[in-house]
């Protein structure tokens, strides 16, 4: 089957992370016949079953594991490709069809053109869930360590560049309290809003002090801190009683990711305000292996020398259970995550061969 047509029949699978994502490891395993697999099954918050696989040529340390999400983030209903995929001009459109089932297709079709019983050494496929909501089948699959590898490569678009590193991810809300009052009388009250507006002031500052701490293997060559949302207030003519600030920070590999936290918390005492921090997510970041076989390797495969990535993936989970690990795939990260994601066909068929190319030098 061709891999631009097993990429049609995964995008027309609706798989975003709220709903069971069945379907997808079903057609999945359907593609592994002679593998074993073994399912991780466990439930959501909200009680959906998410299923992860384990899919192996033979016991033993993986000479090279596949890895690849299985869910997506949510479409606009408007558009009416993201689940009845096209090729146009070359590209295939639909949600996920960049993140990343685009990888997965190749995956499914690079190995079926082995004769995976005649492979020397252990080839495997990771399958997980939930990714797009915070890894959460990564860090299942992670503590529950489901598997040993030599090699191991995460499936994200990164234009079939290896990626060697990767920011962590943290998020935060801070929760600043005032006291309500008559607008006409603003002294009876203490506006909450005022008070964030110190907090906001405080943390530009704390950007710029992570910003003095350079890394520059990546760009920007530093912990980046956001303030994405801002919400308090109930009237315009009430003092604010409360008001809730939304930070994020990305931090970059070898530094602590709660050194932000500690820098917040700092700012936070020095104002006098009742804000508190709630440090809700906390993800590491994907640091380099000690070797860089693999990464040497794809960089001689592709002619393309490896590179780092702001994005967060599930490489700083699971990069632990194997000696080297390097995220790659086909497409390009800025396309994903909105209306019109496509996936060049040309780099499936590219990264097909490269993946083809891998198991043979690896596992044969
Ligand atoms: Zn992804």
């Amino acid at each position: 089957m061709k891999v631009e047509d097993i990429l049609l029949d995964l995008v027309a699978i609706p798989s975003v992370s709220q709903i069971a994502n069945e379907p997808v490891i079903g057609y999945a395993e359907k593609h592994l016949a002679g593998w074993k697999i073994v399912r991780y099954p466990y439930r959501d918050a909200a009680g959906v079953e998410k299923i992860n696989i384990l899919a192996t040529t033979k016991p033993g340390t993986a000479e090279l594991a596949f890895v690849c999400h299985t869910d997506t983030v949510p479409y606009n209903q408007e558009w009416s490709e993201a689940v009845r995929p096209v090729i146009r001009g070359g590209k295939l459109y639909g949600r996920g069809s960049c993140d990343v089932k685009g990888f997965l297709a190749c995956v499914l079709s690079a190995t079926a053109k082995v004769d995976v019983a005649r492979l020397a050494k252990p080839l495997a496929i990771v399958l997980t869930a939930d990714e797009e909501i915070g890894c959460v089948g990564a860090k299942f699959l992670a503590r529950k360590r489901v598997l040993r590898a030599r090699h191991m490569i995460i499936g994200e678009p990164t234009g079939l560049r290896p990626v060697c590193a990767g920011k962590g991810y943290a998020l935060a809300e801070i929760v600043v309290r005032g006291k309500e009052a008559h607008s006409a009388f603003p002294a009876r009250g203490r506006s909450a809003i005022f008070d964030a507006a110190r907090v906001v002031t405080a943390l530009e500052r704390v950007a710029k002090k992570l910003a003095a701490r350079k890394n520059r293997a990546f760009d920007p060559p530093f912990t980046t801190l956001n303030v994405g949302m801002i919400q308090g207030g109930t009237a315009k003519n009430i003092v604010a009683g409360e008001c809730r600030i939304t930070v994020e920070w990305r931090p970059v590999p070898g530094q602590a990711g709660d050194w932000a936290a500690e820098l917040i918390r700092e700012a936070l005492a020095g104002l006098r305000v009742d804000a508190v921090l709630d440090v809700k997510r906390l993800d590491p970041a994907f640091a380099p292996s000690e070797t860089r076989d693999l990464a040497t390797l794809v960089e001689s495969l592709t002619g393309r020398s490896a590179a780092t990535v702001s994005f967060g993936t599930e490489a700083a989970h699971l990069s632990g259970l194997a000696s080297e690990a390097i995220v790659f795939g086909p497409g390009d990260m800025t396309v994903a995550h909105k209306s019109g994601e496509f996936v060049p066909v040309k780099e499936l068929h590219e990264c097909v061969g490269y993946l083809g190319e891998l198991i043979e030098r690896l596992c044969a």
